[in-house]
């Protein structure tokens, strides 16, 4: 069961890790291309740039030519009717460009020229840019292209040195998204060099996060969402793996000591029934004793239980009255009174002023007091020759306090936040032989906790354990 219990963990947690590896897989890809998307818009930008500025000598001459031969086969009006700068559209096999009105009069090829003029590719209307200026027109297409973010702009040599920069050197080449070295065609930036053109995107991973942002965020949020469900789902089911367990030896101690006081009296009664072992008035009395006491024995193990199913069941109710503290204490001690006596124990009380009485519920504070000595003499420190408890009420204006203070054993500090858990117990090799379920304390903090009070421990290693409980007077 537990093989295969942790195969099955195992197999999803490998499927978790292969659909979280699966999703940074597409994350990533989907980051890549939108580099890639961004790399070519810029090149495209920069090609078109180049084509439109003329500042690529060789590139301007080629679409010089190419929008010749297109011109030749356009017709170029001075239209009338409409005030339209331009307008090309097909009339049969070939296109009519319309200035508008304000040509009227110009002849064919001096309309011509005009629009080689306004494609910038008139022969007399060389521009020259800076870097900076130069930038400024690439930015126009990029933002025409819907890419508006900051970026540096480089001329480089053909030896791969930065000779004009809109930034200084050491910024643009730290390490960031850039364009490659496709357009190696001299610029007329610098005529004497051929050179060329280079974009870096210092910002560009936030601008590519920022665009893939939903996608990342859900993303982000269904892994997390798993991962951390998954994790809650395997340390509640070994949590309760465990209680399980706790409960199935709770289980067997308790059947233990039920079976202990029952056989004595069995075998006390047998004793007194046989009539052919003759048994003198002392030794009747002995066994009517041990019956008695194992039969006390067995109704504390039985009100135990009982109370503990209710406490389980979270069916506890707090009746409270006022009553006399020292005849409870008195009244409670009585119950631990055997076990005093085989631990020769002392036990002191000190009630603070004599006569205190306070407001709660006696049964249930019975039990938690009960259960505090049961450990104070339970937990004793073996090496000690007298397992010394003192008691103490008192109480002042706001609270009752009542402690309990013995000579015992201690309590480890880095367990002492956990003994109020229930089922928790002290691993210890020395005392591994006192009986118990880990439960006393649990119930005591929720008892008192139901007085609206508290319950707080302070130990030291073999020096000794000392709980205090303190009950609000107004709860
Ligand atoms: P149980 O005594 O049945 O084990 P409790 O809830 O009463 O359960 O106590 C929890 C644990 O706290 C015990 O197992 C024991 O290790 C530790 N403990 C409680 N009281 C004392 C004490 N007075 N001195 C030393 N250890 C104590």
């Amino acid at each position: 069961m537990r093989l295969k219990l942790t195969r099955l963990v195992l197999i999803t947690c490998t499927a978790l890790l292969g659909i979280i590896a699966l999703q940074v897989f597409w994350l990533v890809r989907a980051y890549r291309q939108q580099q890639e998307k961004l790399l070519s818009l810029a090149d495209n930008t920069l090609l078109e740039s180049q084509l439109l500025t003329g500042v690529n000598a060789s590139m301007r001459a080629a679409a010089r030519s190419l929008a010749g031969d297109v011109l030749r086969e356009v017709s170029v009006i001075a239209g009338s009717a409409t005030t339209t700068d331009t307008i090309v559209r097909p009339v049969s096999r070939h296109y009519k460009i319309d200035l508008g009105a304000e040509y009227q009069g110009m002849d064919d090829s001096a309309l011509k020229k005009h629009v080689l003029d306004m494609m910038g590719l008139d022969s007399g209307s060389r521009k020259t840019y800076t870097v900076a200026s130069y930038k400024e027109k690439v930015k126009e297409g990029l933002q025409a292209k819907g890419a508006d973010l900051p970026f540096h702009l480089a001329l480089i040599d053909a030896d791969g040195r930065i000779v004009a920069c809109t930034t200084d050197t050491a910024s643009f080449l730290k390490p960031s998204l850039r364009t490659g070295s496709m357009y190696t065609l001299p610029v007329s930036l610098n005529p004497q060099q051929s050179g060329r053109i280079q974009l870096s995107f210092p910002s560009a991973t936030f601008y590519l996060l920022k665009g893939m942002g939903l996608i990342l965020v859900l993303s982000l949020l269904f892994i997390t969402v798993c991962a951390c469900s998954f994790s809650y789902m395997v340390a509640l089911f070994y949590r309760q793996k465990r209680t399980a367990e706790i409960k199935n030896d709770f289980m067997n101690n308790m059947t233990h000591e039920l079976k202990t006081p029952i056989s004595s009296v069995s075998v006390a009664l047998e004793l007194l029934r046989d009539e052919s072992v003759p048994v003198s008035p002392e030794v009747k009395a002995e066994y009517f004793n041990i019956a008695g006491k194992e039969l006390d024995r067995l109704t504390r193990l039985v009100d135990k239980v009982l109370r503990m199913a209710a406490f389980e069941k979270m069916e506890v109710k707090v009746l409270r009255s006022h009553f006399d503290v020292a005849a409870w204490i008195e009244e409670v001690l009585q119950t631990v009174r055997p076990m005093a006596e085989s631990g020769k124990a002392r036990i002191d009380r000190n009630i603070q002023p004599p006569g205190l009485q306070v407001y709660a519920d006696k049964g249930q504070m019975s039990s938690v007091l009960q259960n505090l000595l049961e450990n104070a003499l339970k937990y004793h420190d073996r090496a000690k020759p007298e397992i010394h408890i003192q008691v103490t009420a008192r109480e002042d204006e706001r609270a009752f306090s009542l402690e309990v203070r013995d000579n015992g054993s201690g309590i480890p500090a880095h367990y002492r936040d956990r003994i109020f858990e229930k089922f928790f117990r002290v691993p210890s090799g020395d005392n591994h032989e006192t009986s118990g379920y880990g439960l006393g304390l649990s119930y005591a903090k929720e008892i008192v906790q139901l007085h609206g009070g508290s319950i707080q421990v302070e130990s030291e290693m073999k020096k000794g354990t000392t709980f205090t409980i303190i009950l609000p007077k107004k709860s």
